[in-house]
């Protein structure tokens, strides 16, 4: 559609950068009342510089800004979005759903329908819906130590699985985008309970429960990583994960928070099979609202109140507009989709790499199913340390002209970019012709470092 945006800000006469005066004007209101301006620390764009676009309208494959500038989303609110904006289908669920009623606090058919449509995809017996998918690792790892009654958690650098207190260490996301230590706020005591090692090193893992696999409750591993920058994992890596763990009494939690429903019906575990013992899920189970579960074993979930003495609950859990906006984008999400985000991830990746390798930019082009990223290096990434030797000004340069050529990119060398869909000839065509410029930016870029 790309209808012009009408606004009421001010916007003539003000000292703001030309090319985003209505973005710039809503950022400095928002930050005199708002930590940095902004309500999740990525968009505000510190990594990159300038200013974050406030968007306003969503349409398919576009995305409209306050200032009227029109882009081709390939953040898809950071992977929800796998069929695009306003997606007429997922909008008149929704829509329906709300005229119902926006939430009881009781059990609705709306919650059973979802839940089923995530059992009937995955290898797990019982589920529970919850808000985020931070909501969904922190209870998973709860119920793991209430499961196994210990304490300690293995997690690997550079894997994101929310702002959990005892997974923040070492985390990738905003944490690696802004290049922050652990948090302060985190106790030593909730830090010391967590083992980090880096990631696709299963001699490290192995050594860790050699030392002390009797006080380790959970491994919690990205089914694949998406918050680094995308890493594939190692052929059977996840597998191997579960045998360890599996050998000295411990689970194995495989977050799918990001991967799940959309690199394939069933997530990473549709394409690579793993016997985890807990799994988390989020974003595309949303449709775009907030939603998220975590589910597994029946002999797990059943620890869980009511049905046993783990304690989890929600006000909003369940939500009748997320049940729905999460129903109708997991119910259109059939084999044909899968192939056209897989054919898409291919080409525009493609596109990316080639422009790239034409400019003598040094990059590697990684893949985990339809989710992919650039790591501007020459070094292969397999974990943390070798995704931080990216160029951070050449990524700078490129996603700044990819901006002004209107392609909205993650605004991180650290984050997956997300396919839609609805992204058509149109969208493709902008996205090519925009690569071919924002790669010899990268390459001036790279040369004066
Ligand atoms: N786990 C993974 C793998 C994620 O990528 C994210 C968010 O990006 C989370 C957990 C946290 O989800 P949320 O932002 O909904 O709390």
């Amino acid at each position: 559609m790309g209808t012009a945006v009408t606004t009421t800000y001010p916007t003539a006469g003000l000292p703001y950068p030309e090319d985003a005066p209505v973005s710039q004007a809503l950022f400095d209101r928002a930050q005199t009342i708002v930590p940095g301006g902004v309500n999740s620390p990525v968009r505000a764009f510190r990594a990159v510089g300038g200013t974050p676009r406030f968007m306003a309208q969503g349409s398919g494959p576009w995305l409209t800004d306050v200032d009227g500038r029109r882009y081709v989303d390939l953040v898809c609110s950071w992977g929800p979005l796998i069929h695009g904006h306003a997606h007429p289908e997922i909008v008149a669920a929704v829509q329906t759903a709300a005229a119902l009623g926006t939430s009881f606090g009781t059990p609705t058919a709306g919650e059973v329908d979802l839940a089923e449509e995530i059992v009937r995809r995955t290898a797990i017996d019982e589920v529970r819906l919850v808000n985020s998918g931070t909501e969904a690792t922190m209870t998973a790892i709860r119920l793991a130590r209430g499961f196994t009654g210990r304490s300690k958690v293995v997690k690997f650098a550079g894997c994101y699985h929310g702002h959990v207190d005892a997974l923040l260490a070492a985390a990738g996301s905003g944490v690696a985008t802004l290049g922050l230590p652990d948090s302060p706020g985190v106790t030593g005591a909730a830090a010391s309970e967590t083992i980090v090692l880096p990631y696709n090193d299963v001699a490290a893992v192995e050594a860790a429960f050699a030392a002390e696999g009797d006080q380790i409750a959970a491994i919690i591993t990205e089914a694949a990583p998406g918050n680094m920058g995308v890493i594939t994992p190692r052929e059977g890596y996840n597998q191997k994960l579960a045998e360890i763990a599996h050998a000295h009494g411990a689970l194995l939690i495989v977050d799918e928070v990001m991967t799940g429903f959309r690199v394939s019906a069933g997530g990473w575990a549709g394409l690579h099979p793993v016997d985890a013992d807990l799994f988390t899920f989020g974003k595309v189970m949303g449709g775009g609202l907030p939603a998220a579960a975590f589910g597994g074993r029946r002999e797990i979930m059943s620890r869980l109140a009511p049905a046993g003495p783990v304690y989890q609950a929600g006000t909003l859990s369940g939500n009748p507009l997320a049940c729905a906006a999460g129903l109708a984008s997991l119910r259109l999400a059939d084999a044909d989709v899968y192939k056209r985000l897989d054919e898409l991830a291919t080409t525009i990746g493609g596109l990316a790499s080639a422009a790239l390798a034409g400019a003598g930019v040094p990059h590697r082009l990684s893949y985990a199913g339809n989710m992919f990223s650039i790591f501007f290096t020459e070094n292969e990434v397999v974990d943390y340390d070798s995704a931080k030797t990216q160029d951070a000004g050449a990524f700078k340069a490129f996603f700044h002209t990819m901006l002004a050529r209107g392609v909205y990119l993650p605004p991180s060398a650290f984050e997956s970019w997300f396919v839609s869909t609805a992204i058509d000839d149109e969208a493709l065509e902008q996205i090519a012709a925009a690569l071919s410029h924002a790669a010899r930016a990268a390459a001036a870029a790279g040369s004066q470092a």
